[in-house]
C-alpha cells in the first residue's frame, strides 16, 4: 500500500519533495497558502526554475499520484505522514529565523488531526524548535497518536531533483521506533539504493542541518580569505585551491574562491545559528560565524571596487554590464543574491547597470525594478565600460570574447566567479581581472 503523505509548503523545497515522493511511490498531497502557486502546480506546472522538476510534477499530477490543495482539512484527512516544508527566513528585526510560517502551519493542521499520523519537520530551524512544537501536537483531537520527527533537507537548488531522489544521507530525528519505521517506509526507494540512514534524536537532527551549512559557509569564506592573501602576495588562488583540494582530509568541494555564497539558506542559517549561540553564551561560536558572514559580504564590495578600478577610479555615470542575477547557476532564485547585491551597489554608486540572467530575469525585475533587465548577454554588453561575470551559468562560459568585444565600449571584465578562461579573454584584447588572481 502506498504511503499517504502531505507536504505543507510547496516552494523550492516542498514542491521538489512532493514530486520526488510521488516518484518514489507515495500518494502525495501538496498544501500551500499561496492559491496561485497551488493552481500552477495542480495544472502540472512549476512556478520557479529547477531542472527536471517540471517533467516530474506534470507526470505525477497526470496520474493523480500527486495533487495540490490549499485545504488543511483535506490534508489532515489524507495524510499518514505530514512533512512541514514552509519557509524559515531571517527575521526582519534581527539575525534569528522567523518561525511564523512554521507555527502558522502547525496551528492550522493540529486541530484537524483526528487519525494516527506522524508530523515530520523538514524546514531548517534552530535546535529546540521541535521540542516547542511537540506540546502543540499533543493538543490534536488524535492526541497521543500524533508523533513528531525531524528530517532535515540538504538538497541544492539547481540539483534538487537528483539530490532528493538520491541524497548523500537521510537524517531521521525520532522519538519512537514507530516513527523510524514510518520514515523507513517513506524512504524505502532510497534505502534500497543504499542511501545511508542516520537515526538520531530530535535535537541532533535539527542541528545536523545548521552544522552542515555552517561548515560549508566556513569553507567558502576561508578560501575567499585566502584569495585576498593571494592577491596581496602575488599568488594565484586557483592553483592554491587545486593543490589544497588534493589533500584527502580536505577534499576539493566547496573550496572555489569568488563572489561567495548567497541564496535563501546558507546566509540566514548561519545568522540564526549565530543568534542562538549568542543567546547560549557561546561567544566563540557566534564570533566565528559573524566573521564567516563578514568575509562573505566583503566579496561584494571588492567586486564593486575592482569595477571602479577598471573604469579609471569610479563607476559613476559608467555603463556596467552584469552577467547573472540568480544566486547560483541553474536556478531562478534571487534571494540574497550576491550578483544582484553587486548590481545594486553599482547603481547606488551612480553606474548605469544592465543585468542579464538566463532564468532569473522576472524575479530580478521584481526585486530590483530600478535596474535595467535585458534579454541576452549581448544586450548587457552593449556599450559597457566594464562587464561583470557574477553567476557562473554554463552559457557565460561559452561566450565568445571576440564577439562581445565588438559590442562593449571597453574590453574590460571582472570574472567574480573565477569560471572563465582568462587566457582566451586576454588573447582577445580584454583587460581581465579575477578575484585572488594575478592582474
Ligand atoms: P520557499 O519560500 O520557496 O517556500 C516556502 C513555501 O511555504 C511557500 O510556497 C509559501 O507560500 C509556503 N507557506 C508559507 N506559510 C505557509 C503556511 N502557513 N502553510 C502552508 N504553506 C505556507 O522556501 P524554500 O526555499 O522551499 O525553503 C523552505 C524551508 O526549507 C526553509 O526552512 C529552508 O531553510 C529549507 N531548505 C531549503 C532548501 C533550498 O534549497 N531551498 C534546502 C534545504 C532546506
Amino acid at each position: 500500500m502506498a504511503v499517504h503523505v502531505t507536504v505543507i509548503g510547496t516552494g523550492y523545497l516542498g514542491a521538489t519533495q512532493a514530486a520526488c515522493l510521488a516518484e518514489s511511490g507515495c500518494r502525495v498531497l501538496g498544501v500551500d497558502t499561496d492559491e496561485e502557486k497551488v493552481r500552477a502546480l495542480q495544472a502540472g506546472g512549476v512556478p520557479f526554475y529547477e531542472p527536471g522538476l517540471q517533467e516530474l510534477v506534470a507526470r505525477h499530477v497526470a496520474t493523480g499520484a500527486l495533487r495540490f490543495t490549499t485545504s488543511f482539512a483535506e490534508a489532515a484527512d489524507f495524510g499518514e505522514v505530514h512533512f512541514l516544508c514552509v519557509g524559515t527566513p531571517q527575521r526582519a528585526d534581527g539575525l534569528d529565523a522567523d518561525l511564523g510560517a512554521l507555527y502558522a502551519a502547525v496551528a492550522a493542521l493540529v486541530p484537524l488531526l483526528r487519525r494516527q499520523c506522524l508530523v515530520v519537520g523538514k524546514s531548517t530551524v534552530p535546535a529546540g524548535t521541535a521540542e516547542r512544537l511537540a506540546p502543540l501536537l499533543a493538543t490534536a483531537p488524535a492526541g497521543g497518536d500524533v508523533d513528531l520527527a525531524w528530517n532535515p533537507e540538504f538538497l541544492r537548488e539547481g540539483h534538487a531533483v537528483r539530490d532528493t531522489l538520491r541524497p548523500d544521507r537521510i537524517v531521521a530525528g525520532v522519538r519512537s521506533e514507530l516513527a523510524e519505521k514510518v520514515l523507513r517506509g517513506v524512504y524505502a526507494a532510497q534505502l534500497d539504493a543504499g542511501v545511508p540512514f542516520v537515526v538520531t534524536d530530535l535535537a541532533t537532527a535539527q542541528l545536523v542541518k545548521v552544522a552542515a551549512n555552517a561548515f560549508l559557509a566556513t569553507r567558502v569564506s576561508l578560501m575567499n580569505a585566502m584569495a585576498d592573501l593571494c592577491e596581496s602576495a602575488g599568488a594565484d588562488v586557483l592553483s592554491l585551491v587545486q593543490a589544497v583540494g588534493h589533500d584527502q582530509r580536505i577534499g576539493a568541494h566547496y573550496l572555489h574562491p569568488g563572489l561567495g555564497f548567497g541564496g535563501g539558506c546558507l546566509g540566514k542559517d548561519i545568522r540564526a545559528l549565530q543568534a542562538q549561540a549568542h543567546r547560549l553564551g557561546l561567544e566563540p561560536v557566534a564570533g566565528l560565524l559573524a566573521h564567516v558572514d563578514e568575509i562573505n559580504t566583503a566579496r561584494r564590495g571588492q567586486v564593486v571596487r575592482l569595477a571602479g578600478e577598471l573604469c579609471g577610479g569610479s563607476v559613476a555615470a559608467r555603463r556596467v554590464g552584469v552577467l547573472g542575477a540568480a544566486f547560483k547557476p541553474d536556478s531562478d532564485d534571487v534571494r540574497d543574491s550576491p550578483a544582484l547585491d553587486v548590481a545594486h551597489r553599482l547603481h547606488e554608486a551612480g553606474a548605469v547597470v544592465a543585468v542579464y540572467d538566463p532564468a532569473a530575469r522576472a524575479n530580478a525585475q521584481r526585486s530590483h525594478p530600478w535596474l535595467q533587465h535585458v534579454g541576452s548577454a549581448a544586450e548587457a554588453a552593449a556599450g559597457a565600460d566594464v562587464l561583470l561575470h557574477l553567476t557562473e551559468w554554463e552559457e557565460f562560459r561559452a561566450l565568445d570574447p571576440d564577439d562581445l568585444g565588438g559590442r562593449v565600449a571597453h574590453r574590460r571584465i571582472v570574472d567574480a566567479r573565477n569560471a572563465l578562461d582568462a587566457d582566451r579573454w586576454r588573447l582577445s584584447g580584454w583587460q581581465f581581472r579575477g578575484l585572488g588572481r594575478p592582474a
